[in-house]
């Protein structure tokens, strides 16, 4: 079976209509785009919540949401935010018509910096990079190299290091998003140009994205509907399903340690059963050096225990969910797989995880 990649949000949201029960627009985001969630699955309680996309260069876990809204076979509630941002879903050059007023070709680096140098007050320059205003909005053209695996772990020191250095050179930028070049070269569903990144930097200039702000009061409007949903319908079991880039077609399964002894032996056997699924279905799983270890713990292979306070970014979605709701896991699927392999990866680890919430619940 092969997966569908969405090039557009429209093509997204008329399968979303397609496979749910019924669809809420839960707000917009900045450019008009409705953020919704679906239902699936049966009524029974605890809520199951599936999400992806917060990263928008992430899309196997956000075309595997889309097919587990009727795919996936439970009595619980399933709820799913396909995508947290839309915005970023929809490509560099829909990402620059809201600063320019009207969207733009985008092909190739030397046609975006074109369009940044001309069109916008260059901030910040050096080789491969250029950081622009353009509107209300920022932009960066990162380009993929050989030794810079990942641009956007590239793009997040660099910036780091210039607010650290020359702070006045990011000031234009604070409290404003910034779209940065996806620059994933042969990423199947991604490539250079046909996701924006979306970043946000906070007025004391923190650099942070979509999946950060779960615990700020001044989160941005894709976090904060996302928050307010998961109030309502209070799921003992969440993912978010990411990628990255850094690990060739590796797997790895991010897993919460949970407030309380019981909620911790589900999350452990959930977490237990999910890898060793994962490992027969043959995929490769990730090793030690995979997972920054100054933020982890490893139980099993491949299974790492995220530990946000050390990262000091902050909650991700899953770090909140599982202080405050239950069960909660992340994916990273290599993204040198093949789309379909890697939407297959996601699809196996909810469906792993839901057999054994079910068999709590039973
Ligand atoms: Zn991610």
């Amino acid at each position: 079976m092969s997966s569908q990649i969405y090039w557009t949000y429209d093509e997204l949201l008329t399968d979303v209509h397609r496979r749910a029960k019924s669809v809420e627009v839960l707000g917009h985001t900045v450019d008009g785009s409705p953020l919704v969630v679906a239902r699936g699955g049966g009524d029974k309680l605890p809520a199951i919540f599936i999400t992806a996309g917060a990263h928008s260069t992430e899309q196997a876990g956000v075309s595997a949401a889309v097919s587990l809204i009727d795919e996936l076979q439970t009595e619980h509630e399933v709820h799913v935010i396909p995508t947290r941002d839309p915005i970023g879903m929809q490509g560099f050059a829909h990402a620059l018509s809201l600063g320019l007023g009207e969207t733009p070709k985008v092909e190739s680096f030397d046609q975006v910096e074109g369009i940044l140098r001309d069109r916008g007050e260059v901030l910040f320059e050096e080789e491969d990079l250029l950081l622009s205003l353009v509107g209300d909005y920022g932009y960066a053209s990162a380009r993929p190299t050989q030794d810079r695996t990942c641009p956007q772990n590239f793009f997040y020191s660099r910036l780091q290091r210039l607010h650290a250095e020359e702070p006045e050179r990011l000031a234009p930028l604070l409290g404003r998003r910034v779209f940065m070049t996806a620059g994933q070269t042969g990423v199947e569903g991604t490539g250079d140009f046909a996701r924006a990144y979306t970043l946000i930097i906070s007025l004391d200039g923190e650099i942070l994205h979509i999946n950060r702000f779960h615990d700020t009061a001044w989160a941005p409007v894709e976090p904060r509907v996302t928050r307010d949903l998961l109030a309502r319908i209070r799921p003992g079991l969440s993912f978010d399903l990411h990628e990255s880039q850094l690990m060739q077609d590796r797997y790895w399964l991010s897993a919460r340690r949970q407030p309380d002894a019981d909620n911790e032996r589900w999350e452990q056997q959930a977490a237990r059963a999910t890898i060793q699924a994962i490992a027969d279905s043959g995929a490769t799983l990730a090793n030690d050096d995979d997972a920054p270890s100054k933020w982890f713990d490893t139980s099993e292979p491949a299974v790492f225990w995220l530990d946000a306070t050390r990262r000091g970014e902050g909650f991700n979605l899953m770090d909140f969910v599982s202080r405050t709701y239950g069960l909660a896991f992340g994916t990273e699927m290599g993204m040198y797989g093949t789309f379909d392999g890697r939407v297959e990866l996601a699809m196996i680890t909810v469906r792993t995880c839901v057999q054994v919430f079910e068999q709590r619940y039973s």
